[in-house]
């Protein structure tokens, strides 16, 4: 691992302001990716600014009938929480599906939402990869991409998002606030959040430098049936081929997003116009663009499938 410096951060401003002086700085909280990655020089920062202790760890009330949710509450206590068990159903249940009960257990929300890809020639640093070294080749274009992206994918880069508490965020129609350097503050909706990789892959969400992530809201509950499937190559502890996260009304209406299909959760609204066409309809409007690898062409069935027995459960 390559030396680095640290430090404390005492306010959510202040750790954004010592981000901005040096420019390979991170943040940490529960370093779950990030430890991962510095140990083998995948990532290799300069300074780390430690933000476990902001006090970003509460799950509040909103004033119009939401949650907003601290930066640094951990995946295990935010799938937990009584009001998201209860009316963010699909959160609970994506989260669970999601590492395993220590790591759900330092994982943070942020943290959740910024986790790198798990593209094993992103890892490997003897293969050509545009993400972790711009300009270098994808080796995953010719090389082993069954886990791959299907839509959204660039002829430089073909990677999944990982997370499947995103996937939940996604159609729960989450927003993410943040801080700048400077104090100032914004929202952006987790919609306008991720980038697609285009030619720049290593340029995945629309954080600026030194921006930090203080807390995700949710809207008010929208009811419906909250059902998370996951597909994956076994039954705990790996990430989704496919996921479909599914809010579903009595009369078949609702709103759908995917996971493992793409470099961010995939949701389009004409989709989520079609819920009540059935999942060959719905899947053949997700997945309109797909561009698919003879390993990975597979998940287009495996959606349309998958949604059809989330469909399924929800009349049931
Ligand atoms: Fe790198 Fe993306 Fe290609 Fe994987 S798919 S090797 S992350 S450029």
């Amino acid at each position: 691992m390559k030396p680095f410096t640290y430090e404390r951060a005492t306010s959510p401003a202040q750790a954004a302001a010592a981000a901005a002086r040096e420019p390979r700085t991170k943040f940490i909280a529960g370093g779950t990716n990030l430890l991962d990655l510095m140990k083998i020089e995948v990532e290799a920062p300069d300074h780390l600014v430690d933000i476990n202790g902001l006090g970003l760890d509460s799950i509040e009330a909103t004033a119009d009938g939401g949650l907003r949710i601290g930066a640094l509450v951990r995946n295990t206590d935010l799938a937990a929480d009584s009001r998201v068990r209860r009316e963010y159903g699909l959160l609970t249940r994506a989260l669970v599906a999601g590492a395993s009960g220590q790591l759900r257990n330092k994982a943070t929300t942020a943290g959740n939402l910024l986790q790198r890809t798990r593209c094993p020639y992103f890892y490997d640093t003897h293969q050509a990869c545009n993400k972790r070294l711009p300009g270098s080749g994808c080796a995953a274009l010719g090389g082993f991409s069954r886990s791959h992206a299907i839509v959204g994918v660039s002829n430089a880069c073909i990677a999944v998002h990982p997370s499947d508490m995103a996937v939940a965020m996604r159609a729960l129609d989450a927003t993410v606030e943040t801080v700048q350097p400077d104090g100032k503050t914004r929202r952006i909706a987790l919609a306008e959040f991720y980038k697609l990789p285009g030619a720049t892959p290593h340029i995945e969400n629309v954080l600026a430098p030194a921006e930090l992530i203080t807390a995700v809201t949710l809207p008010r509950p929208v009811g419906g049936r909250h059902i998370y499937h996951k597909v994956r190559d076994r039954a705990s502890y790996a990430f989704a081929l496919v996921s479909v996260a599914a809010i579903i009304q009595p009369d078949g209406s609702g709103r759908v997003a995917l996971g493992g299909v793409a470099p961010m959760p995939w949701r389009t609204e004409a989709a989520d116009a079609r819920m009540g066409d059935g999942a060959k309809a719905v899947t053949s409007v997700l997945l309109a663009q797909a561009k698919t690898t003879p390993q990975n062409a597979m998940k287009v069935p495996l959606v349309e499938r998958t949604l059809a027995a989330v469909m399924a459960e929800a009349r049931s």
